[in-house]
């Protein structure tokens, strides 16, 4: 049935796509120096106030603001000092005052540091201050920055580096994780072959497979595990029997070329005779040709083999799904508004996602189109640094109009 329906618009596909998704894969602990990258299973709460005492902001004295209210003036007795890991012992008592650092625990009794500049005189024990007009106490007081019970980290998150350094200040070490899907990675075509055949022996027609590579790494990003799976020969019996393996090991398995309506296309007509196929054409430049069904439990992505619609479509729909099947919140794709810094041509009836490089220009983002956007020009990409969005109703556009782009900042996170 879907093989006879129309091509989708790419909302309608990724609705379709995720309706589909399993979203509860399953959970392991890991240590905190090891879970960059992984998706939290559950949310951590704060076990302890940060800081934990009250802490001093600068290097200077404690002391009660108090003292001075009667005699601005005033020396102080100083009664020792508290470094930062090496708290002074005691209480701060009328008259009397601590030499701190940053950092270090302000005495019980203290509410105020009064920096070392303001310091007037030092007499044996006795520290006079200039007179002090506070403005700010300088002492972080427990939970300033984060209070016992509060949420560090929510389930769902992808754990970078402000996640596990936040963790990691609050103690925490062991983390509940989800598994990472295993994501196979094959490419299909006769004409392929493996960078390091040098030049001069390739074939009359033979190319070398870049879709393989781009795929493995634009997925080294995103939570989950990739297995490369080589290159597969257009003949279905080797594809069928490629599929059916890949498919018991693989929790999504992504293929790209074969998928559109040549002789030489096996990978829809696998994707049917194997499991379900959910749809298979997009209203989409580029990305017209794309297979996405399920075989068993493995989702399974044919995407269209031109190497800038691999890409596109591995951004827009695989990538996404990949991060869903792991568990990870939906990320919600950052789009800003910029305008073009040279026509861009474009005929109307497909959403076209053309490659631009984007750029500050006084308070204005502006985008130039990177040439010729041929689907098999991956030159496209060359200094690149988003995609820029043309609605399907929109004709070719001039210089100086505004476009929706999205940052592969954002797409590639
Ligand atoms: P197909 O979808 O198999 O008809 O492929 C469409 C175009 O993409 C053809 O020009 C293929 O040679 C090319 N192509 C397919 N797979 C790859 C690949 N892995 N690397 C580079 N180009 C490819
Ligand atoms: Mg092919």
């Amino acid at each position: 049935m879907a093989q006879n329906s129309q091509p989708l618009d790419l909302e309608e596909a990724l609705q379709r796509l995720f309706r589909d998704l399993p979203s509860t894969p399953s959970q392991e602990t890991l240590p905190l120096q090891d879970a960059y990258g992984r998706v939290l299973a559950h949310a951590v709460q704060a076990p302890l106030d940060l800081p934990p005492f009250n802490a001093s902001a600068m290097d200077g004295y404690a002391v009660r603001l108090t003292d001075f209210s009667a005699q601005p003036e005033q020396a102080l007795r100083c009664l020792g000092e508290s470094l930062a890991g090496h708290p002074y012992p005691g209480n701060l008592t009328p008259g009397t005052c601590v030499r701190v650092f940053t950092g270090a625990k302000v005495p019980e009794g203290a509410d105020q540091v009064l920096l070392q500049e303001e310091v007037a005189q030092i007499s044996g024990d006795l520290i006079s201050f200039a007179p002090h007009h506070p403005s700010e106490s300088y002492v972080r007081p427990i939970g300033h920055d984060v209070s016992a019970g509060s949420e560090l980290a929510h389930a769902g998150e992808v754990l970078h580096g402000f996640a596990l350094g936040a963790l990691a200040a609050a103690g925490v070490d062991q983390l509940s994780v989800f598994a990472l899907p295993k994501v196979g990675v094959f490419s299909t075509g006769d004409e392929l072959v493996d960078p390091g055949t040098p030049p001069t022996q390739l074939q009359e027609g033979q190319i070398y497979d870049s879709n393989r590579f781009t795929v493995l790494n634009l997925l080294r990003d995103a939570p989950c595990e990739t297995i490369d799976l080589g290159r597969l020969a257009d003949d279905a019996h080797t594809v069928q029997q490629a599929f059916e393996d890949a498919c018991e090991r693989c929790d999504v398995l992504i293929t790209s070329g074969g998928v559109s309506v040549g002789d030489a296309d096996f990978v829809t007509a696998t994707i049917t005779a194997l499991g379900e196929l959910n749809f298979w054409r997009l209203n989409l430049k580029p990305g017209k040709p794309l297979a996405v069904g399920r075989i068993k439990n493995c989702h399974v992505f044919g995407l269209p083999g031109n190497p800038v619609s691999t890409i596109v479509t591995l951004l827009l729909l695989a990538k996404p799904a990949i991060r869903h099947i792991a568990g990870a919140q939906a990320g919600g794709t950052l789009r800003i508004r910029a305008s073009l810094a040279t026509p861009l041509r474009h005929s109307r009836g497909r959403t076209e996602f053309q490659r631009g490089i984007a750029s500050y220009n006084k308070d204005d983002v502006s985008v130039a189109v990177t040439g010729d956007q041929s689907s098999n020009r991956l030159s496209t990409f060359q200094g690149a640094n988003c995609l820029i969005e043309v609605p399907k109703e929109a004709g070719s556009l001039e210089a100086g109009e505004q476009v929706y782009i999205l940052p592969f900042n954002g797409l590639l996170a």
